[in-house]
């Protein structure tokens, strides 16, 4: 079961991570990888690496997909990111979208909209990255860094893969 820990805070900092594998608690569950993707079908994945208009363009999604491949995670995204062509509607988590209830979901420049929540908040665990503190997802969110995007995710991608590389 992969564990991550952030401490809220009003500057971005990771204080720690913990990817633990020895967990004897842990449940294990087989998904299927799509072969002509190479992907996890968003419905059934148990990480979930979501990204909304807080990331300003399509050309800046290669962090989340860095971020979620690290992980073995699916990549979603909010309803107008999809309906503005940023990323593909089999993407968009919500009321109108996919409903989704992974063990984690990583929010990233997402507001946290109520028809967003509606998809989403059967997550067992919610980590939210977000620049404005007044974020209504931080009212959801069971871990939170108020902080930008483009800096803490290349910190969490670092963070991740020294580890991974030291065990
Ligand atoms: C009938 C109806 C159904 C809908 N169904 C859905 C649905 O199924 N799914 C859905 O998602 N929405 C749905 N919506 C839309 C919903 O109301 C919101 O408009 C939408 O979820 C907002 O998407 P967003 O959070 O990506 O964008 P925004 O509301 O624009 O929020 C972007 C967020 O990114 C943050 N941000 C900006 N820059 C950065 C940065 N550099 N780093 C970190 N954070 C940053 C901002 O602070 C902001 O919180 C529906 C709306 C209606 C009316």
């Amino acid at each position: 079961m992969l564990l991550v820990f952030i401490k809220y805070k009003s500057v971005p900092s990771i204080e720690s991570f913990s990817y633990d594998t020895s967990d004897s608690d842990q449940r294990l569950k087989s998904v299927s990888v799509d072969s002509a993707t190479g992907k996890i079908p968003l419905p059934e994945a148990e990480l979930v690496v979501s990204a909304g208009r807080g990331l300003k363009g399509p050309e800046n999604w290669g962090m989340i997909e860095e971020l979620a491949d690290l992980l073995g995670a699916a990549t979603a995204c909010s309803k107008p990111v999809s309906d503005i062509g940023w990323r593909s509607h089999s993407e968009h988590v919500g009321q109108t979208g996919i409903a989704i209830n992974p063990q984690l979901y990583i929010a990233v420049g997402i507001s946290g909209a109520i028809q967003h929540l509606a998809g989403v908040n059967a997550s067992k665990n919610i980590v939210v990255i977000n620049t404005d503190p007044e974020a209504p997802f931080f009212k959801a969110a069971d871990y939170g860094i108020v902080g930008d995007a483009f800096e803490v995710v290349p910190k969490l991608i670092e963070a991740i893969k020294i580890h991974k590389s030291n065990n």
